[in-house]
């Protein structure tokens, strides 16, 4: 897809977003707050650089879900478009049915599979983790480098 615009938003379309370069990486969750928060079998997100993603239109409101993590959410019809954790500070999770062409978000890693249902069937040559596991492990070395730059600019900022 290069070249092409990575855009997405809302279900009332009200909220849109552009991502300005590709995702990081995609991973599915089976965990049950996942599934319970999408409404569905299990959670699918892309993680991005905050820095990457700018809404283009409309308003989002913030939830917190837990002391660590705020959920966003468009404030006209409450879709998730991503959430955020204090423990990463430099990337966002998107909710992954929420791009236009969800097509290139393909979960690199299946987590808490353990609680996964027994008729979600997953392929073989994706990793797998029965719990949380260290997905950034597995990640791609150029995407491991862009988070690392991330943190760097973001620990220099502080300073
Ligand atoms: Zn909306
Ligand atoms: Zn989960």
């Amino acid at each position: 897809m290069a070249g092409e615009r990575i855009v997405g938003g809302c279900q009332c379309e009200g909220l849109r977003f552009e991502l300005k370069a590709r995702p990081l990486f995609a991973h599915a969750c089976h965990c049950l707050d996942c599934r319970r928060r999408s409404g569905t079998a299990f959670g699918l997100k892309a993680t991005v650089l905050r820095d990457d993603l700018a809404i283009t239109t409309g308003e989002l409101t913030a939830k917190q879900t837990s002391p660590r993590t705020t959920v966003r959410q468009c404030a006209a019809c409450a879709t998730t478009i991503y959430s955020e954790s204090i423990r990463f500070p430099s990337t966002y999770l998107v909710a992954g049915g929420t791009f236009d062409d969800a097509s290139f978000v393909v979960p690199g890693a299946h987590l808490w599979v353990k609680r996964k249902h027994p008729w979600v069937v997953l392929p073989d040559r994706v990793p797998q983790f029965d719990e949380d596991g260290d997905i950034h492990a597995i990640w791609p070395r150029s995407a491991r480098e862009r988070l690392e730059a991330a943190n760097r600019a973001l620990s220099g900022d502080q300073e």
